[in-house]
């Protein structure tokens, strides 16, 4: 389970994370932002709007951009084992279908982590993936979703925000200075199999040192 990756202290980097998408207009703007700004980010995808809008998947996988399952339904029950897996496989068996990723990446809904699913995720060897820095995007006006970026941004972090689920202009007109403020401290952008491999660079040159 990650909330955040530890790094050596000469990498500043951070990891855009987008939930609840693909989702019709909003996806795409951010798509032409991250696009514009030469940044590779990570989506956690729920199956359903996958299932309804496969282009759009198809346009973030093909764009470079690495791919995560966020279940089906995107509800905060309890699950049992069958349940969980009706959950998580059949959104892994669609992503790979639409885009041909096979991901090891799970975020579970709502970040809740004893409702059955991220052990299921954990047992099936997903990387369950929460965050470092809560937008709150789905809630707050944008100047506030930029301060809460802002003030919980680290390196290693993993931002939460929404491209999906709802209405995400917000999120749309606060992206471009969410970048372009983290760009100005110096971090770099990476996504979470990046971030993962970073972290891991890391340990083993932690591990060399010691000996
Ligand atoms: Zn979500």
């Amino acid at each position: 389970m990650l909330r955040q990756a530890k790094l050596d202290q000469q990498h500043k980097a951070i990891a855009l994370t987008f939930d609840d998408g693909p989702w019709p207009t909003t996806t795409r703007q951010i798509l032409e932002i991250l696009k514009k700004n030469n940044i590779k980010a990570t989506f956690f995808w729920v199956g359903r709007y996958l299932q309804t809008y496969p282009e759009l998947g198809k346009q973030v996988a093909s764009a470079g951009h690495a791919i995560g399952n966020h279940t089906w339904n995107h509800q905060y029950i309890k699950y049992n084992e069958d349940g969980a897996a009706r959950e998580i496989d059949r959104t892994s068996s669609l992503i790979e279908e639409v885009t041909g990723v096979k991901t090891s990446l799970f975020r579970p809904p709502g970040g809740i982590l004893n409702n059955g699913l991220a052990a299921y995720a954990q047992k099936k060897n997903y990387a369950v993936i929460m965050w470092s820095a809560d937008s709150l995007d789905w809630r707050t006006a944008t100047q506030s979703l930029m301060d809460n970026v802002m003030r919980q941004a680290n390196s290693g972090g993993i931002v939460l925000m929404h491209d999906g689920g709802g209405n995400r202009s917000r999120t749309v007109q606060a992206l471009p200075d969410i970048i372009a403020k983290l760009r100005k401290e110096g971090y770099k952008f990476v996504t979470v199999p990046e971030l993962l491999q970073m972290q891991e660079q890391a340990l083993k040159k932690q591990e060399t040192a010691q000996k």
